[in-house]
């Protein structure tokens, strides 16, 4: 295909967003109820859950550690998420997506509170508009919350993405394919920590410095909207 346009002559983008405007973002806690703690979050066409099992006995046994829990993570974009066909089994990315959001998950998890467990964190990609490993973040820290789970924070994901020459909040899968440059990160806003951060492609240290400002003010859009979707749970078991 080529190169859509992706900032168009009113200065607006592609699907009609200001440069610093987020996807349409929808949340909700508690959708499974077999798991200790779920989640459903959606930035635009990006649709993902995630389901929290644990703190749990861990098999096979030998894993366990024992001044802490073990944090597993698996992210997976279901065989039906995109337009092409996706093999169903582990791709190297979904290995590496599992990886960092499993160390961002870490580096917030009060973990030594229960040694010798393990706390299953699954992320199961819907539907893939780009983006899907930070809607995955946040879906995961909405269901550890969700799961009662101790953490020093929530951690908020959005990427930050450098399309004809602009920064851009949120891209979507468009301006990804055809952008400059794509910056996902994970922060933790109410302790003012980044807790994941990918880049690919080339910024300017001036640009990166302007896409880290960006991307935080954007997470702390979505960290306020999380806070607000348990709270709601909250309230709604108090009524009941
Ligand atoms: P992220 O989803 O975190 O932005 P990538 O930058 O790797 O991660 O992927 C960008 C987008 O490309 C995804 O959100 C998805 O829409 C699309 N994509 C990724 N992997 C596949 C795949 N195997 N088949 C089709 N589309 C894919």
């Amino acid at each position: 295909m080529e190169k859509p346009i992706l900032i168009r002559e009113d200065g607006l983008r592609h699907d009609g967003r200001k440069p610093n405007e987020l996807r349409p973002i929808k949340m909700d806690v508690g959708v499974l109820k077999n798991a200790d703690g779920s989640a459903y979050v959606e930035y635009g066409g990006t649709k993902v859950i995630a389901a929290v099992y644990g703190p749990r006995e861990v098999y096979p046994r030998h894993l366990a550690l024992p001044d802490r829990a073990l944090i597993r993570c698996r992210y997976h974009m279901a065989p039906f998420s995109t337009s092409d066909r996706k093999s169903p089994a582990p791709s190297r990315r979904e290995i590496e997506l599992s990886k960092v959001i499993r160390e961002a998950l870490e580096s917030l998890v009060f973990s030594e509170l229960y040694p010798r467990t393990t706390i299953d964190v699954f992320i199961e990609v819907l539907q893939a508009d780009g983006g899907t490993r930070t809607t995955g973040l946040t879906a995961a820290s909405l269901a550890l919350a969700d799961a009662g789970i101790p953490m020093r924070d929530l951690v908020a994901g959005v990427a930050v993405g450098k399309v004809d020459g602009v920064l851009v909040l949120d891209i979507d899968e468009v301006e990804d394919e055809y952008g400059e440059a794509d910056m996902p990160i994970g922060y933790a806003a109410g302790i003012d920590e980044i807790v994941l951060l990918q880049l690919n492609g080339v910024l300017t240290v001036e640009e990166f410095r302007e896409a880290l400002n960006l991307a935080k003010w954007g997470a702390e859009q979505i960290y306020k909207t999380m806070k607000e979707t348990l709270h709601k749970k909250y309230l709604k078991a108090l009524e009941e």
